[in-house]
């Protein structure tokens, strides 16, 4: 049997570890951290809080509603965490788009710190010093980050080899290149009077990857003609 090496190291600092390890421990990335490829923990912030209450939040000075999570646990983790050339990547609405490339970037790093906010977000300090990498997963506002940790940890996650099974391939996915994905269809031919598509079953593959990236090239100029935009295939 061939060792397995860890590719990549995740902690995930959070208010909420349950949440993260619940939904982490499912499906393709639950059998990935199984397996040992990626190795990855969720700690509670409140375990690095000083507080005797373990406190780990505070009014925001000058004014406004809401609490901020405070520096110390946040400092005293990622300290206790750090390796050195670690990314410290903090989840937030204000960061930079996730996309696959962004997502393919952060698969080649070895070991990612993923800091969960809640409340009114955290305090600027700890951005400002600690903080490598500021990601949102999209133009809306959850209450805290640990789904967003969990959006990221997966999409990073299937682009690690090994990690989607041999069966399952990242050629065909939308953003992979810059188009959308073509529409797939599964046994039976005939569903409730509902044909798949002749060419499919013709065996023909120079066919039927014309006639896959014709339906991709429809889709992206119908949904995302934005992709459209500097690229080779401009009809
Ligand atoms: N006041 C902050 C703002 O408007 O930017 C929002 C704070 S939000 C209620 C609490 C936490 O949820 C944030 O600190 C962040 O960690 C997380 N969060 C919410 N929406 C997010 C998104 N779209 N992407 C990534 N993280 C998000």
């Amino acid at each position: 049997m061939t060792a397995i090496t860890v590719a990549i190291r995740i902690d995930l600092v959070t208010l909420f570890p349950a949440m993260a390890d619940g939904f982490l421990q499912e499906s393709v990335i639950g059998k990935a951290i199984d397996k040992g490829l990626i190795e990855f923990k969720a700690h509670d912030l409140r375990a690095y809080s000083k507080d005797k209450h373990r406190k780990v939040d505070d009014m925001p000075y000058g004014g406004g509603p809401g609490m901020l999570m405070s520096c110390q646990p946040l400092f005293d983790a990622v300290d206790a965490l750090a390796t050195p050339g670690c990314e410290v990547v903090y989840l937030c609405p204000d960061g930079e788009q996730l996309t696959n490339q962004l997502a393919k970037e952060l698969a080649q790093k070895s070991h990612l710190i993923l800091i969960s906010g809640h409340y009114e977000g955290i305090d600027q300090r700890f951005r400002d010093r600690k903080v490598t990498r500021e990601v949102s997963i999209g133009d809306y506002v959850l209450t805290n980050g640990t789904l967003p940790a969990c959006v990221l940890v997966d999409c990073l996650g299937r682009q690690i080899p090994g990690v989607l099974g041999e069966e399952n391939s990242l050629t065909g996915d939308s953003y992979n290149g810059k188009l959308l994905a073509f529409p797939q269809f599964t046994r039976p031919a005939v569903y409730d009077g509902l044909e798949v598509p002749p060419v499919l079953l013709g065996g023909n593959h120079a066919e039927i990857e014309k006639w896959r990236r014709e339906r991709q090239i429809e889709k992206t100029k119908q949904r995302r003609p934005d992709l459209m935009k500097d690229q080779e295939h401009q009809p």
